[in-house]
């Protein structure tokens, strides 16, 4: 059975019947705002709550922003999803779990993109001293600017 990690590198599109899968292999009741709010964060990586709110509502009708919020929480709990906070930016959702990858953030519009650990399979997680505690997750952001915003950037100093 293919994990959700391997998922954001296929072009496998998961049907509901996957969601449905994801949430029982959790140990999480299956419900219609989960399997929603799921599908939503695998068609929109790294959204905000909001956007999120908008596809689930889009696709399956009127959702509370409470019910999206509490099922976010469930899911990120269940480690179904997870949470990404840049400085500065509101929390994004994603649906690629489990291989610690790193993001790139433009700091003019906000956008991310994904990028692989820079060696071979999380290599960040062996800090050069743990100080004595068990490391399990190593965030990285890289902070920059993307094409788009580079490319109005230089025009503009141009002309
Ligand atoms: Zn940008
Ligand atoms: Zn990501």
């Amino acid at each position: 059975m293919i994990d959700s990690s391997e998922w954001a590198r296929l072009s496998y599109v998961p049907t509901t019947s996957d969601f449905e899968r994801m949430l029982r292999n959790a140990a999480l009741r299956v419900t219609r705002p989960r399997v929603a709010v799921l599908s939503a964060v695998h068609d929109h990586p790294h959204a905000d709550t909001d956007s999120l709110i908008d596809a689930v509502r889009q696709d399956f009708g009127e959702v509370s922003h409470q019910a999206v919020y509490d099922v976010l929480r469930a899911l990120t709990a269940a480690g179904l999803v997870r949470r990404v906070q840049p400085t500065g930016s509101l929390a994004r959702y994603e649906a690629r779990v489990a291989d610690n990858h790193h993001h790139i953030v433009c700091r003019s519009c906000g956008a991310i993109v994904d990028v692989d650990c820079a060696v071979g399979r999380s290599p960040c997680l062996t800090a050069a001293d743990d100080a004595g505690y068990e490391i399990d997750e190593a965030e990285v952001i890289y902070w920059g600017r993307c094409p788009e915003c580079a490319a109005a950037t230089s025009t503009a100093r141009g002309g």
